[in-house]
Formats: C-alpha cells, structure tokens, sequence
C-alpha cells in the first residue's frame, strides 16, 4: 500500500502549537510508516485566507525540521493541493448533483437555522436540519431571492469507522436532520465537501488531524462514498488545551511558531514539549525532529487516545 497522508493548514494566520502537534504527529507516523506527505493549504475562505501566510507556514514548518512531498505550486499525478485552484473540481461535483436531484437549494436565514437546530455540545460544528427547503416547488423556488446554500439530499444510513486512537465510532445519519450544505450561500465550497473530496482524489489513506472534527467524519465518508473514492483511515488526536480547557486557537497570544522564535525557543525544545505531551518521553528533553524519527516510536506516544490534553 502506497501511503499517503496530508497536514491541510488553512492560511489565515501563523501557525501555532496546536497545528504543529497535528503536524509532527502526521510527520512522525508517515515518515516511520515510508510514506508521502501532502502540504495541503485549504484556501477556500477568501475572506479569512491571506496568501502571504502560505510562506510563513512552509518556513515554519521547516524551521522545525518537519518535511513534505507534495505542495502548492506543481501539478501532481492527484493534482494541485491549494485548493483554490480545484474550485472547478467541486463545482463539477455541484452541477452533477443538482442534474441528478442529489442536492437541493436552501433559502433560509441565518436566524431560522440557529431556531431549528437542536443544540450542539460545546465546540461542535453540526448543526441540524429540518428539511424545510428539500421540498419546495419550482415555482416556490424561482419566487425566492435570497441566493441559496446548496444542501445534499441525506438518505437514512449508519456510518462506521475505526479510529486510530478512540475505537469504533458510529453515527446514523438522517433523511432531512442531516442534509448538510455541500456549497455556501456565498458560493464558496462548504469544508466537508472540499476536504472529502481532496482526501479521495489525492488518495489519501490516513488522516491525522484533531478530535475536533471528528463529528464531520461522518460526512465526509458519506460524500467519500458517494463519489465512490476509497476511505482513508482517520486518527483524531487530542486537542491541546490550556488550563482552562480553551483549545489553543491562532487568537491565543505567544504560542505562534513566529512568537517562540522571537524568544528564542528553539525547534528541538518544541519537538521535545509535543513528544512529552504525547506521551513517548517521561522528561522533557530538546531533540531533533529528525533524531526522533530515528529513535522514538510512534507507537511510544501514549496519551494519543484521549480527546484532549491540558498544558
Ligand atoms: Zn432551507
């Protein structure tokens, strides 16, 4: 098996602790499992993606002595990882779904949404649906000026997948409740379908990234499936969080790559800090991305199967 994987930054800031853990991690496994690295940048949202940041990640990235294969600026045998530039790609899956009825527009305001949706815990993203505008007329339709999101017509199914680190997750997803948005009402792709798509045509086989998006896995697999692309194997690592259990966000003052640099944090004194809260070493030590490669084993990162750490 040719493995793949993909750290997928989006360039709306510096990158900060808690996108490195994800980062060294997916390094970690895949440089010890041989396998390629896509520097994926997800540029979708013009309004909070600047273009600048794409350097300051790579140096970033580099400076930590952490690799990569593929990256934005070269068309490979999967295509271009910058996702701005596979806009036609989703817009070909769009103009396919609404030919064959699989997707319906959906006119209704911010306000009504927030109404129907029964409450999500804390920090999830999902929100539900009511099914309200899957059975408008034509004519309903063609009255209506608010310019749509498009929503996917959601068939009753159970989802499964075996986490890397949290077991058997399942969901049962459902007819209407469910119907997520596959575009925006902006007209930007909405991120289940960009990411589920990328992860199936870049063949992606293993997927890293926080337990924060564990709830849209379920998603992304249906639209993985539907588009008949092979689904790749998900790892959610812990979030990192501060004493307060608040994730550290790209809003959190002083722990951006660019701010530990200015204080002379060097990269082995971070790669020690993210392998000790990983749980692979008992003292905190400085080493090497690549001294650890060599000598520690993924499999050492114990504390990998919780949904999050406190620092
Ligand atoms: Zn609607």
């Amino acid at each position: 098996m040719n493995i793949r994987t993909r750290f997928a930054p989006s360039p709306t800031g510096y990158l900060h602790l808690g996108n490195i853990w994800v980062a060294f991690l997916n390094w970690l496994w895949t440089r010890q499992h041989k396998g390629k690295i896509v520097l994926r940048i997800e540029d979708i949202d013009e309004t909070r993606c600047h273009k600048n940041y794409i350097s300051f990640i790579k140096n970033d990235l580099e400076w930590l002595g952490i690799d990569w294969d593929e990256e934005p600026g070269t068309c490979y045998f999967y295509g271009e990882p910058l996702q701005s530039k596979r806009i036609p790609i989703y817009e070909e899956i769009k103009q396919r779904w609404q030919h064959s009825g699989e997707i319906y527009p959906c006119f209704c305001s911010r306000t009504r949404l927030h109404q129907i949706s029964s409450a999500p815990h804390k920090g999830e993203t999902i929100t539900y649906y009511d099914g309200h505008c899957r059975y408008l007329s034509q004519e309903e339709q063609k009255a209506l000026t608010k310019k749509p999101s498009w929503r996917l017509k959601v068939e009753n199914t159970s989802i499964e997948f075996n986490d890397l680190f949290h077991h058997l997750q399942s969901k049962n997803l459902e007819r209407e409740k469910d119907d997520f948005a596959i575009f925006r009402a902006d007209g930007a792709v909405a991120y289940q379908l960009a990411t589920a798509t990328d992860d199936g045509a870049m063949k992606i086989t293993h997927v890293f990234r926080g337990s924060d998006l564990l709830p849209s896995t379920f998603y992304q697999i249906y639209i993985l499936k539907k588009l008949n692309y092979t689904v790749p194997v998900y790892g959610h690592l812990p979030l990192l969080v501060d004493k307060d259990g608040i994730r550290l966000s790209k809003r959190q003052k002083g722990l951006t790559i660019q701010e530990l640099k200015q204080n002379h944090i060097s990269p082995e004194q971070i790669i020690g800090q993210l392998l000790y809260w990983a749980g692979a070493i008992s003292h905190l030590e400085p080493i090497s991305a690549q001294k650890a490669c060599n000598e520690i084993s993924f499999n050492e990162c114990k504390n990998l199967n919780h949904m999050t750490i406190s620092i």
